[in-house]
């Protein structure tokens, strides 16, 4: 199957660009696709067309909103199977992960955001005040390849259910599953111009849509480096910026966990979509006196799990995204062997047979603390087992890094992990494994961002207050 697209989404209807750019399927190296390369003209049209559809969009009800993302959820739900497919095709992702973790997580995303805009009221009453709930505008949303439907649906269903219009402008390795997003909304009965595409280079599209008067909100996911770029300009021109941008989640084993549960999933996690999630915990903190034990077991799961042909059902991993991506995995991971890391799982030999962009999951040990591959992100199926001595040294250690996004802790005691979860930097924490909630919110201290994402916290980034006294 293949996607070849020229067009870019202005005020509900496809208009052609005379460039394109090819999307390669990262396990194979052939082509599957292309997109429109947009034009800062392109641009702006997209966004005065965003900015004059917000005029009525901006006035719906909640009811409205709800309806029209129902509605979205439902078009999105009877297209599973070409986005699964384009899914497993731009991203890599294995089939069963393209299913759970993208496709039906995406719709569930959308469909949450339904219920939140039928039950979130427009107007409260605060004293003499009547507190007007209102749309800050027009919201452009850069989204980047790793989870791109995901992230979409996270940015796109937020700014609907707060009465804002989008501008989309999805990552250049993958632009398809945004195509087939935007399919699904012209089935709906949302009016045109709510949602725009602009497809293109990050370079030329990023800036433009971030500089444009009329864009109020830029809400990205990416790196750190073009994060701060957005946000230097968004403050420039005091517009609000939401930055979702990396991780490097320490995932905190006590004493008393389930040792083999906890370091299975730390694995699983670590792994998850080749290791390309903002939140994977990438850093197994144990306890000393079990060091040994927990390498051991990490080795085992890392080795157990299947890499290959993404369409194949009993594949655990794909391949990573791009070439770009499995160099500078691989660099990390031999400099940090340089540095005198063991590579106990994995390490950066090519798998045999496999034409693709393949990484080994791969499991460190034996780093000296603040080492990069303890602090950086990578990106990749990494994972690196830390020590500790005791619980504040763990809780030192697990905060030691620029980054604060997602964690874990594990204990056969809930009070004592809730207490290690409330002490540690970090946006998210998952206790004994504790099952992903769409309606928590989602997002980073320090630099793995500004904002949060999803549930009724995430449409905040997306409303302005008029207080009005009676
Ligand atoms: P990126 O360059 O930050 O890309 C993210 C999005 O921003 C893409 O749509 C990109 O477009 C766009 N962009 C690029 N330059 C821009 C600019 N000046 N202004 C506005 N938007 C711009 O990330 P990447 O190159 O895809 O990945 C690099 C690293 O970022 C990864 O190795 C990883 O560490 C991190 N990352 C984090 C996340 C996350 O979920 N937090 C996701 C992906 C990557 P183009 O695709 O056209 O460049
Ligand atoms: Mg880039």
């Amino acid at each position: 199957m293949t996607w070849m697209r020229d067009t870019v989404l202005i005020d509900g209807r496809w208009q052609r660009c005379p460039a394109v750019t090819a999307v390669e399927n990262p396990a194979t190296g052939e082509v599957v696709g292309q997109a429109a390369a947009a034009t800062v003209a392109d641009v702006d049209d997209g966004v005065r067309a965003a900015y004059a559809a917000g005029v009525n969009w901006g006035r719906t009800t909640g009811e409205q909103r709800g309806k029209a993302l129902g509605e979205l959820a439902e078009a999105l739900r009877t297209r599973r199977d070409e986005l699964v497919a384009a899914t497993v095709a731009e991203v890599g992702a294995p089939i069963a992960v393209a299913e759970e973790s993208h496709v039906d997580l995406a719709i569930e995303i959308i469909e949450s955001f339904a219920a939140i805009a039928r039950d979130t009221p427009l107007i409260e009453r605060v004293g003499n005040s009547v507190l007007l709930r209102r749309p800050a505008g027009v919201v452009a949303c850069i989204t980047p390849w790793n989870y791109p439907l995901y992230q979409l649906a996270a940015k796109v269903g937020a700014a609907l259910a707060a009465g804002c219009t989008t501008v989309l402008k999805p990552a250049e390795l993958t632009p398809i599953t945004t195509y087939l997003f935007c399919d699904a909304v012209l089935e709906t009965s949302l009016p045109a111009g709510v949602v725009n595409l602009v497809p293109g280079s990050g370079s030329v599209v990023g800036p433009a849509l971030t500089e444009h008067p009329d864009v109020a909100v830029v809400s990205f996911t990416g790196s750190t480096v073009v994060g701060r770029q957005v946000g230097r300009t968004a403050g420039e021109l005091i517009k609000r910026a939401c930055l979702e941008l990396g991780g490097k989640s320490a995932s905190v084993i006590l004493e008393d966990a389930d040792i083999a549960a906890a370091v299975f999933a730390t694995v699983d996690s670590a792994m998850l979509n080749s290791g390309q999630t903002c939140s994977a915990w990438t850093r197994m903190l144990v306890p000393r006196s079990r060091y040994g034990e927990a390498v051991q077991l990490a080795a085992t799961r890392a080795n157990a799990l299947v890499v290959g042909d993404p369409t194949d059902r009993g594949t655990d991993l794909g391949p990573v995204v791009s070439l770009k991506q499995r160099l500078s995995i691989l660099a990390a991971v031999n400099g940090a062997v340089d540095r005198g890391a063991t590579i106990v799982a994995g390490g950066p030999d090519p798998l045999p047979g496999l034409v693709g962009h393949f990484v080994r999951p791969t499991v460190l040990c034996g780093v000296e603390r603040g080492d990069p591959v303890t602090t950086e992100e990578i990106f990749g199926p990494v994972l690196v087992v830390e020590a500790y001595e005791d619980v504040e040294d763990a809780i030192a250690l697990a905060n030691g890094t620029d980054y604060g996004l997602a964690g874990a802790v594990w204990s056969g005691d809930v009070d004592r992990a809730l207490d290690v979860a409330g002490r540690l930097e970090t946006g998210q924490v998952d206790i004994n494994g504790a099952k992903f909630n769409p309606l928590a919110p989602f997002g980073g201290w320090k630099l793995s961002g500004l904002g949060r994402e999803l549930g009724t916290v995430g449409i905040e980034e997306f409303t302005e207050w008029t207080a009005v006294q009676l």
